[in-house]
């Protein structure tokens, strides 16, 4: 750039003009947070504009799954940008790039998932996906089977019904949400349920019984659709206890309930499968999808559709005309050109596979370190996705008061050691998602980083 901007001049416009989201307003006013500009980013390390570079052992937000500056992505971005910028895909329109993506997306969904609505981002194709699940019961003649069940601890987006979805306070405090349509149940969160006497099976039965609760206190009948993601991701990081997915799916089937599977953090790779539907043997009628599909080189976000409610889609438009439900860069040629690159490279550098392989080494290298420090109470992953859950006392499981900050403070410890990491709202958990590409060396790194800085911490 000829007359660049000085850092300090660009501090005082964000300061004074740019809305941060997910900040805390005041404390950044006040500077007690600092602001920090990204400048270039390569592999897994991103670099600001003061020089200094981190390891980013979070992909951005969990969403850079090829790693930065991919060339090829960029070259597909440009030469779409100067072929065809844009052209809407309303009544039959589209590009090469966004019918190309949906035929690649359909070969990696589950079987009999064949239509993808693309969108914008997780939240709007949430958003879509209620739609479409009441659509779908009003076409059918059941207009009160509307309610959604989603789960404490869910991450489904920030949008009016997507932040009702979420089952996290901070997305529902002074926002009048969750609205009343979303009922909540209990999260798979084995680690800390109630009872500790229970053991994992045990733990699973009780998701299941108090769903079996839910749904008949409600009724059956007004409810539509269970929405979940494979793995709780923003929530803390959370595989399911042993047999979860199998047994909430019976239930779920036992009252002609729809199953929504969120997966725009494990969708395209990130537990070391294509899909985490597969990796769980879910059976969905809809698949959200984000993030890994572009590798956030541009945003673009999609639902995935089964047959079976295509066939009752198409009987609506039949009967009502088309379909009421479009954005203006649904598809966008840019979006799309971008996930077309990317999922190539993910299938021409096996990134999937990397996922898979070292997202295990991190795992493993992690509990060897840290499985036995007396604040850790628990370590859990699956692929390229780790937790790091802190406790005040191991043995009782006593957690830090949220006041403490814990968490927020080791992850700064991390950010002084070149790494970052995530503190997962709602808890202590350190949480890792690291780009695919991550090395093992690299994975060594990110250990000892994160047990020095908890010791610099905790002790
Ligand atoms: N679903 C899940 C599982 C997510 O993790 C997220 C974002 N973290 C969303 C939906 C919402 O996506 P977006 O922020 O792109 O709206």
């Amino acid at each position: 750039m000829s007359n660049p901007m000085t850092n300090d001049q660009l501090t005082q416009w964000d300061h004074d003009h740019f809305f941060h989201p997910s900040t805390h307003l005041g404390q950044f006013a006040r500077r007690e947070i600092g602001n920090r500009i990204i400048k270039g980013a390569e592999g897994v390390h991103i670099t600001d504009r003061e020089g200094h570079t981190s390891l980013d052992a979070f992909a951005g937000l969990y969403c850079v799954n090829v790693g930065y500056g991919r060339t090829e992505i960029a070259d597909a971005i440009a030469a779409q940008a100067h072929e065809l910028a844009y052209f809407h895909s309303y009544a039959g329109h589209g590009s090469e790039a966004s019918i190309t993506l949906s035929r690649m997306v359909a070969e990696r969904a589950p079987e009999g998932m064949n239509h993808v609505y693309f969108g914008m981002s997780g939240s709007d194709a949430n958003e879509t996906n209620i739609k479409l699940v009441w659509y779908y019961n009003n076409i059918l003649g059941r207009p009160e089977k509307k309610k959604i069940i989603a789960r404490w601890r869910g991450y489904h987006g920030s949008g009016l019904m997507t932040g009702s979805l979420t089952g996290l306070e901070l997305f529902h405090n002074k926002f009048d949400l969750p609205l009343s349509q979303v009922v909540h149940t209990q999260a798979p969160y084995f680690y800390r349920r109630d009872d500790r006497s229970m053991d994992e099976a045990a733990f699973t039965a009780d998701c299941v019984s108090k769903l079996e609760a839910l749904i008949e206190r409600e009724g059956a009948d007004t409810i539509a659709a269970f929405i979940g993601e494979p793995v709780l991701g923003t929530g803390g990081i959370v595989p399911p206890p042993a047999g979860y997915w199998d047994a909430i799916q019976a239930v779920l089937k036992k009252h002609d309930i729809l199953l929504i599977a969120d997966e725009v953090v494990t969708g395209f790779g990130r537990l070391g499968t294509m899909m985490g539907s597969d990796h769980y043997g879910l059976k969905p009628d809809l698949i959200t999808i984000a993030k890994g599909l572009t590798s956030a080189y541009a945003p673009l976000s999609g639902s995935i559709v089964s047959d079976r409610m295509w066939k009752v889609l198409e009987q609506g438009t039949d009967e009502n005309g088309p379909l009421g439900h479009g954005w203006t860069y649904s598809a966008h040629p840019i979006g799309a050109a971008a996930g077309v690159a990317n999922l190539k490279l993910l299938d021409s550098l096996n990134l999937v596979g990397n996922a898979g392989t070292v997202g295990a080494h991190l795992n493993n290298a992690m509990t060897q370190a840290l499985g036995d420090h007396a604040h850790v109470g628990e370590i859990r992953g699956e692929g390229m996705l780790c937790a790091v859950e802190l406790v005040k006392d191991r043995d009782d499981r006593v957690f830090f008061d949220a006041g403490d900050k814990t968490g927020p403070r080791v992850v700064a410890a991390m950010l002084d050691r070149g790494v970052i990491a995530r503190a997962m709202p709602q808890g202590d958990t350190i949480g890792f998602a690291p780009p695919f590409c991550l090395t093992r060396d690299e994975a060594d790194h990110v250990v000892s980083v994160t047990k020095d800085a908890i010791a610099s911490v905790l002790g």
